[in-house]
């Protein structure tokens, strides 16, 4: 279980990083109270996080920001008392709204039975893609189990491209740089500190999952990393994976997708078919990196998208 090989990471007296309940947790503590970025992937992860934040400080939560829409990062929204404030962009409020995952914890009364029902006739039918459905409608009918009777409530303070706070002592920029991960995965930056927050707009050590659907742009995202690279931060928290120091996670990151896109237009140039660079291409100098499972989205994606410009 996931909750229990959780770990509770002090970046430094006032900020915290928990590790294992899905995405990466980040919470700051101020004098004021404590400011959460992003809750786990359950209602249970989202308890967690409240009592290893009441174990630290007995300070109010004041905030909380979702990066993103993603199960992994929303989920234990669940467990959020109706006072606290979320923040998050307009385009994740419109992303939980309209997109149904299996692993989602929104949309359940409305989207789910739906998407069961449709599920279920995909996994009856004799396809390459019976597989595949059979596995999600396995995942939809848990969480729709688990969900149906709750409401996860949605971002209540909404922001296009970029709010600051003052939390306490510390500022705390949110901006969304532009479609990467998603087409709304914004960051945090903490002025007095030095850190970046990237939620999923960073995966450290691990391939990334590109969710077009959700509105991403690897192009983009090249860009975003490379920039944010040079900016000299101190440390950085991704959405996966362990915190960073300095900035060279970010620029080996942009380094990997510059790397895939390449791959990926020469297996084009080659002749290859989709699933024949699936199967060609290794990512052989990032398979040390970490779990592969990204690996087939990133090759699918980037053959699909076909080459921008930049590249
Ligand atoms: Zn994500």
């Amino acid at each position: 279980m996931a909750d229990e090989n959780h770990i509770v990471e002090k970046v430094n007296d006032h900020l915290y990083v928990i590790q294992g309940l899905g995405g990466n947790i980040s919470f700051l503590i101020t004098d004021e109270g404590v400011f959460l970025i992003d809750m786990g992937n359950s209602r249970k992860d989202g308890e967690t996080v409240l009592e290893e934040i009441r174990r630290i400080t007995d300070k109010p939560l004041i905030y909380v920001f979702l990066t993103h829409y993603h199960g992994d990062h929303v989920n234990g929204m669940a467990a959020l008392p109706v006072h606290v404030p979320v923040i998050a962009t307009e385009h994740t409020l419109e992303n939980l709204k309209n997109i149904t995952t299996p692993n989602r914890a929104y949309n359940i009364k409305e989207a789910y039975p739906a998407a069961i029902k449709d599920l279920k006739e995909k996994a009856q039918k004799d396809s390459t893609d019976s597989e595949k459905a059979a596995r999600e409608l396995k995942e939809m009918q848990k969480r729709f189990e688990a969900y149906k009777n709750e409401s996860v409530r949605y971002p209540d303070e909404i922001f296009e491209t970029r709010r600051t706070l003052r939390v306490g002592d510390f500022t705390v920029e949110l901006f969304l740089p532009g479609p990467a991960h998603t087409g709304g995965n914004a960051m945090a930056f903490i002025k007095e500190m030095n850190v970046l927050i990237t939620g999923d707009n960073l995966f450290h050590n691990d391939f990334p999952y590109i969710d077009i659907r959700g509105g991403a742009d690897p192009y983009h995202w090249i860009t975003i990393a490379r920039e944010h690279s040079k900016k000299g931060y101190d440390i950085i928290i991704p959405g996966h994976g362990p915190v960073a120091k300095g900035t060279e996670a970010l620029a080996r990151f942009a380094d990997y997708l510059e790397y895939a896109a390449n791959e990926v237009r020469k297996a084009k140039e080659d002749g290859l078919t989709e699933d024949e660079a699936v199967e060609k291409i290794t990512m052989e100098p990032y398979t040390h990196l970490g779990k592969a499972r990204f690996r087939e989205n990133n090759i699918r994606v980037f053959y699909n998208i076909g080459v921008a410009s930049c590249i």
